[in-house]
């Protein structure tokens, strides 16, 4: 029996998903039968005809497992249906979404009008209808046009607190997003009594990775060098972003900085909407890079800004990553889109409340470390990554110390863009093949490596 998911239609938004939770799939034409022993789970994301429709509810009866897209259903069916715009939900505290909390989705709902379908999220309205001996799940919502999504908005973020900070971000909360489409997938593994096997997100067997980045736009030599001796005291080997307007601090302070990544913020403190500026500004910023003879590989845009000129042009000075929280955040890394065709530059998302926006809603010193500590204890809980980033114009040396010495003594994992984008896109070519008989997972792959792990949810249990 293989433990693979078969996707209907290649969804560049789907394959985000499925790559960034490390779980194995094909793309399937529904041309023949399909049995119950060759995939876990079917991915039906597109309307089908009747043969391809009576092959999956055939899969479906002899013990298989569907995810269906509302839509795709309702138009292979001529099922009736009722359509709602959802700007965001929030999942009440006894839903298996509830960790999640508030969810952007500024998307259409479709909901099934079957009263025989039963609902196993009432909030998120996910309806599920027994099939045979097998399920078929029907997701409200269409997850390639979610999570391609590039618009921004400026958001509060919530804390317990009556002025909240708030940030231009991503629209769209693509990592709840893609939590909820693992929560289902895993569901459905379950109800058919398999092991869901996931690719681990972090290198070897780490449970939680440490990420610290600086933009040190407005920062003078001094600030840089003493923010870097914070770092250099707690063993933090950060990434730096650097603007280029200052040869004398390039020299004195970041050339110097052996123990950290150097990368580019800019020259011109802005991110332009055509090509050609974009593209000059970049241009000059490795340029004053290059006559002191620092060379980088990554990329992260002033004010966390995105778009698909400025995504070319990190393509053509062939950047290995960049970090954009207005196109996503607190999410694992992907390859964008741009018109429809798979970017070479990798995005890695960070948490993008930085303590320059809590100052602005006049925070303490106090309530800034309190923000930062729990962020990191949520992380923590959750296994989500903890990539946080701080300006050293803004000082704060004291918190992030504080930051510092709290990851140590929680031993964290560290790592910074440059290594992380690495393992990442090792993890995407990563071959492997997984089969599960007799109570037993069988794992083949070509080359043994003690950089990736799994993990095993089974029987309400997780290794
Ligand atoms: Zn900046």
């Amino acid at each position: 029996m293989k433990i693979l998911i078969g996707l209907y239609r290649s969804q560049p938004g789907w394959q985000i998903v499925l790559q960034q939770e490390g779980l194995q799939y094909e793309i399937i034409k529904l041309e023949k039968p399909i049995s119950i022993e060759s995939y876990s789970v079917l991915i039906i994301n597109d309307v089908l005809d009747n043969e391809q429709y009576s092959r999956v509810k055939e899969f479906a009866q002899n013990g298989g497992a569907v995810l269906f897209s509302s839509s795709a259903y309702a138009e292979t069916t001529n099922n009736k249906f009722r359509s709602k715009n959802i700007k965001y939900l929030v999942m009440p505290s006894d839903s298996i979404f509830a960790e999640l909390g508030l969810i952007d989705f500024h998307t259409k709902f479709i909901q099934l009008r079957d009263k025989s379908f039963e609902i196993i999220d009432r909030t998120l309205n996910v309806q599920s209808q027994k099939v045979g001996k097998g399920h078929i799940l029907f997701i409200p919502f269409d997850v390639n046009a979610v999570i391609l999504d590039t618009n921004s908005i400026r958001k509060k973020i919530w804390v317990e607190r009556k002025e909240l900070p708030s940030e231009i971000v991503a629209k769209v909360s693509k990592g709840k997003i893609r939590k909820i489409l693992s929560k289902i997938l895993e569901f459905l593994y379950l109800q058919r009594d398999l092991p869901f096997v996931q690719l681990w997100q972090f290198p070897k067997t780490w449970k939680n990775l440490f990420m610290f980045r600086v933009d040190t736009d407005h920062c003078s030599t001094r600030q840089a060098l003493e923010f870097h001796k914070i770092c250099k005291k707690n063993n933090i080997c950060g990434t730096w972003f650097v603007d280029t307007v200052s040869k004398e601090t390039l020299k004195n302070a970041y050339k110097k900085m052996d123990d950290q990544e150097i990368a580019l913020h800019c020259r011109r403190h802005l991110v332009f909407h055509d090509y050609k500026t974009n593209l000059e500004n970049i241009k000059n910023g490795l340029e004053d890079l290059k006559e002191v003879g620092i060379e980088v590989t990554g990329f992260a845009a002033p004010f966390g800004d995105w778009n698909e000129n400025l995504a070319k042009v990190l393509e053509k000075f062939d950047f290995d990553y960049s970090s954009e929280f207005t196109l996503d955040y607190d999410d694992l890394p992907f390859y964008p889109y741009i018109q429809g065709k798979k970017s070479s530059v990798l995005q890695i998302p960070i948490h993008p409340v930085s303590t320059g926006r809590l100052r602005r809603s006049h925070f303490t010193d106090e309530e800034k470390w309190q923000y930062f500590k729990k962020f990191i204890d949520r992380q923590i809980a959750l296994n989500d990554p903890i990539f946080i980033y701080h300006h050293p114009s803004h000082d704060q040396l004291n918190l992030f110390n504080k930051i510092f010495e709290y990851i140590n003594s929680k031993n964290i994992n560290k790592m910074n863009y440059k290594e992380f984008s690495v393992w990442w896109k090792k993890r995407l070519s990563f071959q492997y093949e997984l089969n599960f008989a007799n109570d037993e997972i069988n794992c083949n792959f070509e080359n043994e490596t003690s950089e990736f792990s799994f993990k095993i949810s089974y029987n309400n249990k997780s290794v």
